[in-house]
Parts: structure tokens; C-alpha cells; sequence
């Protein structure tokens, strides 16, 4: 069982207090990467979710001021900072990033609390300069109702950090469901935050059955907003589930990310940003590279980069300082990558770093090699699907008015990156590009101070920069006589 001062209880978190599950019942949570049992989480279901719907609208009949919201995500922030290796320690476990990984993470969290409480005003009401109608008006950014916030195993501190933070910066009361496989995070976060003040209903933890909590969510007269991180066929559920009751969603789905070289990249700069982008999390990233992308003219040099790269990663238990690379996160998501692999080798594709692993005898341990294929071709699942793991998948394009189509030949439109040198060629390319987030020579993903979503099936909605926090308001217009 793991041990932490941040979890002196496995429990959800309603109305300002811990609960137990009605039922008694509870799920087991695995490392990932030893297959030690962490701990015994509740498993609750529609009774808890609607009670934390009900505790939320509760402490939403006063909206908390503006000041005391910025007050609330400043500490927050500033203890994800003092704890941050802590946290790391326990979402590497229950994830199997490794551990600086984890602790990046956590970072990465601590900075949208502090984008939030700094710019907090940009939610301050505003007043048109024309008076129209013999009106003054002022536009008011109103807390949208109460936020169903439901988070992804693959970043659980990142993704409930971005969708808390513009809920309590906008004063939103939300309830929280975080992904079955990685709840200890959410705990953890919860016994830091539980002392600073929140009203009780404002920030609620509901760990559980999925398809229940997700309904009451969708359902609830009193729920308004649903912001969800996760697969494009969840997403899609979920939007015919509050298609009846007309709520506001945002959806931040899968992704199937290009990387492109063109011939005049700086080569070594290029490998070492697509390095970063596919293997962070082992590649379990939604806007990690998924199909690579390289000028016919400097294949030859370019490839040998990667490979080297590649080899040089290790993988193992992601507590090990070593680590570059941990566990996929089950034994399904080895058998996807497995599949994937196979599929492009029978198709003719060549595999240039890696090997076929054993397959996992039990859903952890899922270790995958860092892999590097060459002669992808579009009817490859590598191509045509996320892989979510660590293969670089690459092919060969010619020229420009071919390779955008190539990269636009998806129903995801989440990230792409572009290497070159010449600007020009950068502005002509990367506005046909439908991608909400471009690494333009970095493989970079989204940043706090940014707003980050995605196009076409990738979802709609933003997360990060200001109009993350718009998100989350509904505007009132007030014309006075
Ligand atoms: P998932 O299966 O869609 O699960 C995401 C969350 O939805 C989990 O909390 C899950 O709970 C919950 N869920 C599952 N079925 C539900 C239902 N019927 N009603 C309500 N909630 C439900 O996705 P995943 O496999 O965890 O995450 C990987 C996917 O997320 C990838 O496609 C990746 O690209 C995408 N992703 C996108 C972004 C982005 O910003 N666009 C970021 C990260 C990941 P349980 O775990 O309890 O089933």
C-alpha cells in the first residue's frame, strides 16, 4: 500500500467533508509499474454524484469575491510548488511517468492556479463606450453554473488543474471525476486544498462508476457546464447526453499529431523536439507526434538522429532516476501499440530501434520499446489511428501542397509541429494546418498562459490563457436607463 502524508485517506471528497461509497464498496489502484496494490479507493455512483451536484449548487447561491477566488488559487498554486515532489512521487506510481515527469507535471499544474489568480480581472464586468438605445451597458461574466469536471488518467493533475482552476477563478462549484486508473492523485490534491477556505460543495471529489456519475453529470438540472478530457468516443456520448438538456461542453479529445521536417530544418534541432514530443508519458499524450513527416531530400540524415536518440532512452519503473520512459498504462494499451507495430511491419514499413517485447502477463508492467519505423504509408493504423505509445512513425512527402494534405488527411485536429528555417514558409503552411496548437521548431505542447484546444474531431473549447477562464461564464449584458 503507498504511503503519504498526502493520503491519510482514500476516500471522495462531498460537501467539505471525506465520504466513503454508499455501498462500502471499493476499487483496488496498481502501480503501474510493479503491479503492487496502492490502495482500495471508493467506488461510488449516482446517490454520491447527485449529492455533490446538490452541495455544489449550494455553494454556488453566493458567488465568493473576486478577491478571495484570486486568494484561493494563489495558495494553491503555491502549495502544488511545496509539494510538487510529493505529488510527482504519487502520480508516477499510479501513472509510471517517470518521476520527473510526475513532478513537471505538478509544476505545469501549479501554473495555471497562477495564471488564474493573475489574471482573474479579465473577469471583471465591462462597460460599452457607446450609449445605445439611451442605455449604459455593461457586460458581466457570471459564473456559468455548476461544472461536471471529468479528467483523463494520462496528465491527473495537469487536466483537473486546468479545468479547477477556471471553475473557481470564474466561481463555478464543481464536481470532479477523475479516471479510474489514477484517483490517488485527486486525493492527494484534495487533503492539500481542504484547509484554505472553499465553502463546502465548492470543489467535490467524486471517484467511482464511471457511466453513473457521468450521467447524473449530463443529466442534472443544476450541472451547466461539462468540461471533459478524454477519448473522441467519450466525448461524443456525453454530448448526446446533454443534448436534451442543452448544456454548455467543453471537449478536449484525441488527437493524431503530424510532425513535419521540411529540407531546410536544423536537423539535430528537430530530432531533439520530436524526441520530446513522442516520448513524453511513453507517448500517452494527446498532442504527442503521431506521424512523422520528412522531406524526401534529407531523410537519409535525418533518421539516423532519431535512431541514435531513440536507443538512448531507457525504460524501467519510473521512480528510478534513470527512467526516461515508464510502463503503458495496462496491458490494453500494449496490445494497441503491439497491434499497431505489426500492422505497419506487414504492410512493408521497416523498423529501424525496438523489438517485439513479451506481451505483459498481467495489466501492468506494460513495458513497450522506444521505437522508430520507417515507410509509413496512409492505410497504416500507425498513421491513420493514435498510437499512444512510443513509436516514431515516419514517411517521406515532396512537396508543400502534398504534405498538408497528408497532414489534414485526419478527423483530428489537436496539435501539429513544423520544422524549418525559412519564415516564409512557416506563414504559407502553418494556417492550412487544422491544428489548434503548432510547435513552430519545438516540440512543445500547451502552456499555461496559452489558450490550448483542439479542431474538428479533437473538441471544441479552450483550456489555458484567459479564454480558458471564459469558458467557464456565462455573459450578462445589463442595458440601464
Ligand atoms: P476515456 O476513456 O475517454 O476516459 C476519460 C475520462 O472519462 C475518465 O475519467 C473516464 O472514467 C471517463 N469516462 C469513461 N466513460 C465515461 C462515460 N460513459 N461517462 C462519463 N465519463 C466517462 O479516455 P482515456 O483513455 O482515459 O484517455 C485517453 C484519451 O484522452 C486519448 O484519446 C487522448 O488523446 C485524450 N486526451 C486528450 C487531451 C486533450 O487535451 N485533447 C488530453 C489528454 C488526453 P474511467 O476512467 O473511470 O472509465
Amino acid at each position: 500500500m503507498i504511503s503519504s502524508p498526502l493520503l491519510k485517506q482514500f476516500a471522495g471528497y462531498i460537501n467539505g467533508r471525506w465520504a466513503p461509497a454508499d455501498s462500502g464498496k471499493t476499487t483496488a489502484v496498481f502501480n503501474r509499474a510493479t503491479g503492487e496494490k496502492l490502495a482500495d479507493v471508493p467506488e461510488m455512483g449516482e446517490a454520491e454524484a447527485v449529492r455533490a451536484v446538490e452541495a455544489s449548487a449550494a455553494a454556488m447561491r453566493d458567488t465568493p469575491s473576486l478577491d478571495q477566488r484570486r486568494q484561493w488559487l494563489t495558495q494553491i498554486a503555491e502549495r502544488l510548488l511545496a509539494q510538487k515532489k510529493e505529488l510527482g512521487r504519487i502520480l508516477t506510481q499510479e501513472h509510471g511517468k517517470p518521476l520527473k515527469e510526475g513532478i513537471g507535471e505538478v509544476e505545469y499544474a501549479a501554473g495555471f492556479f497562477r495564471f488564474a489568480a493573475n489574471h482573474i480581472d479579465v473577469l471583471q464586468p465591462y462597460p460599452l463606450k457607446e450609449k445605445v438605445r439611451g442605455c449604459q451597458w455593461t457586460v458581466h461574466h457570471r459564473p456559468a453554473g455548476v461544472a461536471g469536471l471529468i479528467t483523463p488518467w494520462n496528465f491527473p493533475m495537469a487536466l483537473l488543474a486546468k479545468k479547477l482552476s477556471a471553475a473557481l477563478a470564474t466561481g463555478c462549484a464543481s464536481v470532479t471525476k477523475p479516471a479510474g486508473l489514477t484517483p490517488l492523485t485527486s486525493i492527494a490534491f484534495w487533503s492539500l486544498i481542504e484547509d484554505i477556505g472553499l465553502p463546502p460543495g465548492m470543489a467535490n471529489l467524486v471517484i467511482g462508476k464511471s457511466g453513473p456519475i457521468g450521467k447524473v453529470l449530463c443529466s442534472h438540472p443544476d450541472v451547466r457546464l461539462i468540461s471533459f478530457t478524454g477519448s473522441t468516443e467519450v466525448g461524443q456520448l456525453l454530448m448526446q447526453q446533454v443534448a436534451p438538456h442543452v448544456k454548455r461542453l467543453a471537449l478536449e479529445l484525441g488527437g493524431n499529431a503530424p510532425f513535419i521536417v521540411f529540407e531546410d530544418a536544423d536537423l539535430p534541432a528537430a530530432a531533439d523536439a520530436l524526441i520530446a514530443s513522442k516520448f513524453r508519458a511513453g507517448g500517452q499524450t494527446c498532442v504527442c507526434a503521431n506521424r512523422v513527416y520528412v522531406h524526401r531530400g534529407v531523410l537519409d540524415k535525418f533518421v539516423p538522429l532519431v535512431v541514435e536518440r531513440t536507443q538512448k532512452l531507457k525504460v524501467g519503473n519510473g521512480l528510478a532516476p534513470e527512467t526516461d520512459i515508464g510502463p503503458l498504462i495496462n496491458r490494453d494499451a500494449f496490445d494497441k501499440v503491439a497491434s499497431h507495430v505489426r500492422d505497419a511491419l506487414a504492410k512493408g514499413a521497416k523498423r529501424l530501434a525496438g523489438d517485439d517485447p513479451p506481451r505483459p502477463a498481467q495489466d501492468w508492467a506494460a513495458f513497450y520499446p522506444p521505437t522508430v519505423l520507417v515507410g509509413m504509408k496512409p492505410d497504416m493504423l500507425v498513421c491513420r489511428e493514435e498510437t499512444f505509445g512510443p513509436v516514431v512513425a515516419i514517411t517521406t512527402f515532396e512537396d508543400e501542397a502534398e504534405l498538408v494534405r497528408a497532414a489534414n488527411s485526419t478527423p483530428f485536429g489537436l496539435a501539429a509541429y513544423v520544422c524549418t528555417r525559412d519564415p516564409q514558409r512557416a506563414e504559407r503552411v502553418i494556417p492550412r494546418l487544422q491544428f489548434g496548437h503548432i510547435g513552430l521548431n519545438t516540440g512543445t505542447g500547451p502552456a499555461p498562459e496559452a489558450p490550448f484546444g483542439g479542431m474538428k474531431m479533437s473538441g471544441f473549447g479552450r483550456e489555458g490563457g484567459q479564454e480558458g477562464l471564459l469558458e467557464f461564464c456565462e455573459l450578462q449584458t445589463v442595458a440601464a436607463a
